[in-house]
């Protein structure tokens, strides 16, 4: 009898190293990665300044907690205060924890308003996480199943409408946030337009609301700017961050700005490994090799031409629903179904995901060059031309 607990459908390969954008399995079969683990692998695999940099911390100092200052932590935390606007970060583990903060963060600020039933706004089709709080405001159903009591304290809207936004503000007088992703990653990569995320912030402005921008998956560079909500031009009150942050340790991030900072004192939130040295290090490393190497740049290049290699190579495919997405997070949707290509992609040697049940996710590293892009279309075009055709 197995000992891991059946929480994934896992598909049968065991990899035993990688290298760049490439993995190897234990029978020796190399894999192109266009999914780096969910969005995760930023600088791919066994990056030597991420090597040296993991190796270099964990001999000098692993962990001390929250009881101490650390200078890693500190130092991460000016870096991202710099790079997206806001003024105070809280570390934790990962994205569903760092949702966790916000939706705590925004509690606080409600009940310091007088509000006595803070509720946020948050859409369809969103996920923001497996814990009781995140699962709560995740629009999925199924993901919810089974799961219920859910907690109370929010009301859901359409993605990109503004007016069921407003149409909730006229007749509850308890909503103290909006929660939503730039790119909907699980739900299908679904883009918020830029005149919904200035409505947003218009609104959340008219109201008193925290703006909260879950970038767990669009965030660290992915799109071709440190955070989606940047190519908007919006600054939000709160900004989660996982996934890609510090390129396969795991370290997540609250950061808030404005009417959102100074609200915690000592005692209101905290972590055991939040921001520990290493995590910190890691993260700080993967920032600093995106911006030596110019990865964001590369990201918003790569991944245009991944779109268009796609375009080109499925044009007139009956089937084909649309390609899109921003920078290297990509969705090709179909019209029907399509799971059984992510191990169709296995057995031609590529890491692929299918989310929302029609639609292909790449989420290549952003290390990921021209040739590996088309290495990707020539590999995946006929993959799909032939499910399309069946
Ligand atoms: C993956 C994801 C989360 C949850 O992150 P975990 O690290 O799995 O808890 C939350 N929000 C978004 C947008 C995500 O993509």
């Amino acid at each position: 009898m197995p000992h891991v607990m059946n929480t994934y459908a896992r598909l049968p390969v065991t990899f035993s190293h990688g290298n760049g954008c490439r993995v190897t399995d234990v029978e020796g079969r190399e894999y192109l990665d266009a999914l780096s683990g969910i969005a995760v692998s930023t600088l791919g695999h066994a990056h030597p300044k991420l090597v040296a940099a993991i190796a270099e911390q964990a001999a000098r100092l692993l962990h001390t907690s929250n009881l101490y200052t650390i200078s890693e932590q500190e130092e991460l935390a000016d870096k991202l205060a710099s790079l997206s606007g806001m003024e105070e970060i809280f570390f934790c583990n990962s994205g569903c924890e760092a949702n966790e903060a916000a939706i705590k963060l925004a509690r606080f600020y409600g009940h310091r308003k007088g509000v006595d039933l803070p509720t946020i706004i948050v859409m369809e089709k969103a996920f923001h996480g497996r814990t009781m709080a995140t699962l709560s405001a995740t629009g999925n159903r199924k993901a919810q199943a089974g799961f219920e009591p859910l907690v109370s304290g929010f009301v859901r809207v359409p993605y990109n409408d503004l007016e069921a936004i407003k149409a909730v503000a006229e007749h509850n007088r308890n909503v103290v946030a909006v929660m939503f992703e730039v790119i909907q990653g699980e739900g299908g990569i679904h883009l918020a337009a830029p005149d919904f995320q200035r409505g947003l912030r218009q609104l959340c402005d008219e109201h008193g609301w925290l703006l909260i921008c879950d970038e767990v998956q669009c965030g660290m560079a992915r799109t071709g700017k440190w955070f989606g909500y940047q190519h908007a031009g919006i600054r939000p009150d709160v900004v989660t961050l996982a996934k890609g942050l510090g390129s396969g340790v795991p370290i997540g991030a609250c950061m808030v700005s404005g009417q959102a900072a100074g609200l915690f004192a000592p005692g209101n939130h905290g972590s055991t490994f939040g921001g520990n040295p290493l995590a910190c290090r890691a993260a700080l490393t993967t920032i600093a090799t995106i911006e030596e190497d110019h990865l964001m740049l590369n990201a918003e290049i790569v991944g245009g031409e991944i779109r268009s290699l796609m375009a080109e190579a499925l044009a007139g495919v009956k089937g084909l629903v649309e390609i899109r997405g921003h920078g290297l997070m990509i969705g090709i949707e179909l019209d029907r179904p399509c799971g059984e290509l992510v191990g169709k992609g296995l057995a031609a040697g590529l890491l692929i995901n299918v989310t929302a049940d029609k639609v292909i996710r790449l989420l290549p590293p952003l290390i990921f060059g021209k040739k590996e892009a088309k290495e990707l279309v020539d590999r995946i075009t006929p993959l799909i031309k032939d499910f399309l055709a069946a």
